[in-house]
């Protein structure tokens, strides 16, 4: 399973004032969740994991502490692929990848595709576009990462 290691890492992060709150689902609705709208990176993953994992030809996510998101339903249908601390969490019924776990745990990667709001973030960067798939040509400006994103 990849873990993408991306920007700040800003554990201990003081308490703010009620942060606004994007809804999330999955395809069947069984799942929802709750995310504040505070993801600290956004990014395209075209590495080959993230392709399988959504059918695409990449994967965006925005990743967030972990302590930040709330499953608001259907927790006891989420199948967890991996182990506690580094896995991808799906609908059990319908399939959909709602967020991985990532950085020992710390962290989740939320899969913009499943969010109902529109996030303030937008994703900065193509990574691992080493393995991007030949049929996919990026059309953006964004800046493009053969691994995983390098800070200057
Ligand atoms: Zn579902
Ligand atoms: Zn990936």
């Amino acid at each position: 399973m990849a873990q993408h290691e991306d920007e700040s890492d800003r554990s201990g992060e003081p308490a703010k004032m009620a942060p606004r709150l994007l809804a999330g689902s999955c395809q069947c609705g069984a799942v929802t969740y709750a995310v504040a709208d505070e993801f600290s990176y956004a990014l395209n993953c075209h590495c080959s994991l993230c392709r399988r994992a959504t059918g695409s030809a990449f994967k965006p996510f925005a990743g967030i502490l972990r302590s930040k998101l709330r499953v608001m339903s259907g927790e006891d249908q989420l199948k967890i692929l991996g182990t506690p601390d580094l896995h991808d969490a799906r609908c059990g019924l319908c399939g959909s990848l709602l967020y991985a776990v990532v950085r020992d745990g710390d962290y989740v990667h939320v899969t913009l595709g499943t969010l109902t709001d529109t996030p303030t973030i937008r994703p900065s960067a193509h990574i691992f576009v080493g393995s991007k798939a030949d049929w996919f040509t990026i059309t953006d400006d964004l800046p493009q990462y053969n691994g995983h994103v390098v800070r200057a």
